[in-house]
């Protein structure tokens, strides 16, 4: 092989490469042009009547938001639409960002008739395989409902959470966005009292950890294993972690940016937590108005989980009682369900939607219920600079109601459009999907 030094120095075989090299460049070229005239299909205009603004707890009439690529790129009242772009009309609707479930579980459906209630009887009759597709529809009811985005935080046996967080990102079936826990990290014996000849029924739906080295292994292997947030189970147990404990956990999580939910019902264990350096109580259903004050002034977030009347009868009074406490102290509150029951006639989503109630009921204005269900939601999952809120530059995630969210928040039970990431999955009330076509090697 030789190298040309100058042009004159070209041989036949230098005027081929080039006639090659000058090909792929225009190949290329048409890729790219062809792409961009992809992504220039893909613009949205949305003629929207009411766009809310959750944070301000304000409405401003009759604005255009546009969508190009995912994202949304401008919002106002006279935007040059772009030519070729699609106009969505929601002229005669309130726009809102997507709703995001805090606490939730995919993997975990519990039907009276088949485990008599007891989650206990899900880790023995249902394998891993067969969660994760009762997952994919509970995550497609999800979607429909208006909930863009997900905190998962486990009981999917040996990773089901994982999985379908996966096949939402590849496109395979639909869905919100999904922060997932993987296993749960507990104390020996989980949420379960075993029995010493059956040791084994507890794992993999728990991960017990009772060391601080096991805690930080533990943390290790479930982000290895694709978790994108760590839960743990503090106080279901005799033995419960300390705030020594706790912090050895979050730090381990913090290395790799990962933020740490502890699950803790009493004051005692969820002072440990917070002190611990953890971002939200989960529960925290016996919680004094002490630690509610601490969780103010840490900025630890409440994810009450307080089921509708219905569900907890004998505990409700008590919960309402609690939620109304830390609207009152201030405690930063976001909306997680917890739900994990299935109900004929029902969807996991419409389900998810009953716990607003409870928030009403304890005093709650609507317009903060709805900053639970968006904003405060997604500044507890880290992903505020990214989801939350309509504004220019983040996710085109976006729902849309019949009457104003902010006076009434159950209008959100009549969700009728849904964009997640600029892909419209529900219009005029009616749920679609296509595998997405992908671009590229
Ligand atoms: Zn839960």
């Amino acid at each position: 092989m030789h190298t040309p030094i100058c042009p004159t120095s070209f041989t036949a075989d230098d005027t081929i490469n080039r006639l090659v090299n000058l090909m792929k460049h225009s190949l290329s070229l048409l890729a790219l042009f062809l792409s961009v005239s992809l992504v220039n299909a893909q613009d949205v205009i949305i003629r929207a009547g009411h766009v809310v603004d959750v944070e301000l707890s304000t409405v401003q009439d009759d604005q255009m938001i546009l969508v190009s690529d995912g994202i949304i790129t401008a919002i106002g009242t006279d935007i040059d639409i772009p030519s070729g772009a699609r106009i969505v009309d929601l002229s005669d609707s309130y726009v809102l960002p997507g709703l995001i479930d805090a606490h939730t579980h995919m993997g975990l459906t519990r039907q009276a008739r088949r485990d008599f209630g007891a989650y206990y009887f899900t880790t023995l009759l249902e394998s891993t395989a067969y969660r994760a597709i009762v997952g994919v529809t509970n995550l497609r009811s999800m979607l429909e409902t208006g909930f863009t985005t997900i905190r998962d935080v486990g009981n999917a046996g040996n990773y089901a959470d994982s999985d379908l967080r996966r096949a939402v990102e590849e496109g395979w079936i639909p869905g919100p966005k999904i922060i997932n826990s993987g296993r749960l990290i507990a104390p020996y014996g989980g949420q379960f009292h075993l029995q010493p000849e059956r040791k084994d029924l507890a794992e993999p739906e728990y991960f017990f950890a009772d060391t601080q080295e096991e805690l930080r292994k533990a943390v290790r292997q479930n982000v290895h294993y694709g978790a994108t947030v760590i839960k743990i189970i503090v106080d279901n147990q005799p033995y419960v972690y300390s705030e020594e404990d706790m912090a050895a956990a979050v730090d381990e999580a913090a290395r790799m940016g990962i933020r740490v939910a502890a699950h803790a019902y009493w004051d005692e264990t969820a002072k440990n937590a917070i002190m611990g350096g953890v971002v939200s109580i989960e529960h925290g259903t016996n919680l004094s108005d002490e630690i509610l004050q601490l969780m103010k002034d840490r900025n630890v977030y409440l994810v009450g989980t307080d089921f509708p009347r219905e569900r907890s009868p004998r505990e409700y009074d008590a919960r309402i009682d609690r939620i109304a406490r830390a609207y009152r102290i201030g405690t930063p509150m976001a909306y997680g369900t917890d739900e994990t029951w299935y109900r004929d006639g029902t969807t996991r989503g419409s389900l998810s939607l009953e716990y607003i109630d409870s928030y009403l009921e304890a005093g709650v204005p609507s317009s903060y219920i709805l900053k639970m269900m968006t904003v405060n939601a997604a500044d507890l999952l880290g992903i505020a600079d990214e989801r939350g809120v309509l504004r220019v530059g983040l996710a085109a995630d976006i729902v849309a109601v019949n009457e104003n969210p902010l006076e009434d928040i159950t209008s959100v039970r009549g969700v009728h459009f849904v964009m997640r990431d600029g892909v419209i999955y529900k219009e005029d009330n009616h749920f679609h999907w296509d595998i997405p076509m992908v671009i590229g090697d």
